[in-house]
């Protein structure tokens, strides 16, 4: 489990594109780059949210969304989903088809019904492309700030830490011209909409749509409970209760009812659920929600990631080996072991455990990248070249992870290849958004490299790394860095 790239809280409540859009406004506002931490405490800024990169978890989502997503006749292929680690229950979608979960929503969902249920809610927004239909000032406010944004989260994938552009100035410019009250209307429209085609998914796929019940009751108990707390737009408008209404008389009468889920995306979702916790919240925490005496397989999971937490990797290995055993098939628990084993500086004996996974999920590039570390600093020689085969599988599946680029870049510096390390790392320089970087090892790396497809690619970055060539974002960032490193 990777951590990347800092964002201020949201506090929203799930969901909309244009009331989450509400709250990326009050968000951005308060946005300010994380080399100015003193300034963004004394303007009273959130703490800082990140961004997760899991295997494990991905590839859950992926198997509760995209049916979904096929249900609304949306391409899979066409929308990425981005983790959030934030508390409140809340997801969103953005123009590009980009959908944000936070963590809060799988930790807090009882099961996967009550999650299936956000997400066809959030498809039927992607399937309407309500985005796109905000009003027009709104939407340029909204897909400015988002540009920034997504140019930070591109470049964070695999563990660098960025801040995307400064969106502020422009998103402050929607808000203050766009009329509430419009707005509220507009976006309440959305939400019904997304409520029908939600579930309308739902039953074509004959998943339940008790859980969304579930959850919205749940969310408006909070609501009610939160009163004197509230935004002003849920004391004008009791949305949940017209959503709570619509949505439960749909399950009443839909064929689906109570039917129960697959029992592969339950156990999954219990053990995402499980990691979550255990990587999430303090250790103690983790103690009480799933107590020794408690034997399924993920609580056992919580607590082995408790204690490597805790720095007992020995013990944490003693938890998962009869998992394991139990589940020869799960390259999770496999990938975990070598994760702990990694960090605990026993790269040799991570190798077995992470060959495992890579064999058990091959097209799994975080597997493949975790594998290739380790072969890294395994100490061997001869696995360097091993090491650098694992990363380029691993760019063949992600080719955004600049990460990933770095260890390539490393692996054939180790080996004395001064011309490839430099494409590499021009590579990772390019997506975190280090332009002048790129332009450096760029050159270098074209005037080394004998002629072929890796020279031709060092000078297609050189050329996209021009000031000329950038776009308007992009210079900015540009400014920005040649500031940092002045
Ligand atoms: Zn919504």
């Amino acid at each position: 489990m990777r951590k990347a790239w800092s964002l201020p809280d949201m506090r929203s409540a799930w969901c909309l594109p244009a009331w989450s859009l509400l709250k990326l406004l009050v968000m951005l506002a308060s946005l300010v780059p994380f080399f100015a931490p003193v300034a963004a405490r004394a303007q009273g800024a959130a703490a800082p949210v990140v961004t997760i990169r899991d295997a494990e978890t991905e590839a859950f989502l992926r198997a509760v969304a995209h049916p979904l997503f096929r249900a609304a006749g949306v391409d899979p292929a066409l929308v990425r989903i981005t983790l959030v680690q934030a508390r409140p229950i809340n997801a969103f979608v953005t123009t590009g088809n980009r959908m944000f979960i936070n963590t809060g929503l799988i930790q807090q969902a009882e099961g996967v019904a009550e999650l299936a249920g956000v997400l066809a809610h959030e498809t039927g927004h992607i399937a309407g492309g309500h985005v796109a239909r905000l009003p027009e000032e709104m939407r340029n406010a909204f897909l400015k700030s988002i540009g920034g944004m997504m140019l930070g989260l591109g470049a964070a994938v695999g563990g660098g830490r960025n801040v995307g552009g400064n969106a502020a100035g422009a998103v402050m410019l929607g808000s203050q011209s766009m009329a509430m009250g419009e707005l509220y209307a507009f976006t309440r429209a959305q939400e019904q909409a997304a409520d029908q085609a939600g579930v309308a998914y739902l039953d074509r796929l004959g998943w339940s749509s008790r859980g969304l019940v579930r959850l919205l009751g749940r969310m408006q108990d909070q609501e009610l409970l939160a009163v004197g707390r509230q935004d002003p737009y849920f004391r004008t408008h009791p949305l949940s209760r017209d959503r709570l209404a619509f949505v439960t008389e749909h399950a009443a009468r839909s064929r689906a009812g109570d039917a129960a889920y697959p029992p592969a995306l339950e156990a999954g979702f219990r053990m995402v659920r499980a990691k979550l916790d255990g990587f999430i919240e303090a250790p103690l925490t983790t103690g009480r929600r799933y107590p020794d005496t408690d034997p399924a397989a993920a609580a056992r999971y919580a607590r082995a990631i408790a204690q490597y937490r805790s720095g007992r990797a020995d013990l944490a290995l003693q938890i998962l080996a009869p998992l394991v055993r139990d589940q020869p098939g799960n390259p999770w628990l496999r990938e975990l072991q070598g994760q702990i084993l990694f960090e605990a500086g026993r790269p040799a004996e991570a190798l077995v455990p992470l060959r495992d996974a890579a064999r058990l999920a091959p097209a799994e590039a975080l597997i493949r990248t975790a594998l290739g570390r380790a072969l890294l600093e395994a100490g061997d020689p001869a696995s360097l070249r091993a090491a650098i085969g694992e990363f380029e599988s691993s760019l063949r599946l992600e080719r955004d992870n600049a990460f990933t680029w770095r260890q390539l870049g490393i692996a054939h510096g180790r080996l004395g290849e001064m011309p490839q390390a430099d494409l590499a790392l021009a590579e990772e320089a390019m997506l975190l958004g280090d332009f002048p970087g790129a332009r450096m090892l760029a050159r270098r790396a074209e005037e080394t490299l004998p002629p072929g497809p890796p020279r031709l690619r060092a000078q297609d970055l050189r050329e996209a790394a021009k000031r000329d060539n950038l776009t308007p974002e992009q210079r900015a960032q540009d400014d920005a860095m040649r500031r940092r490193q002045r």
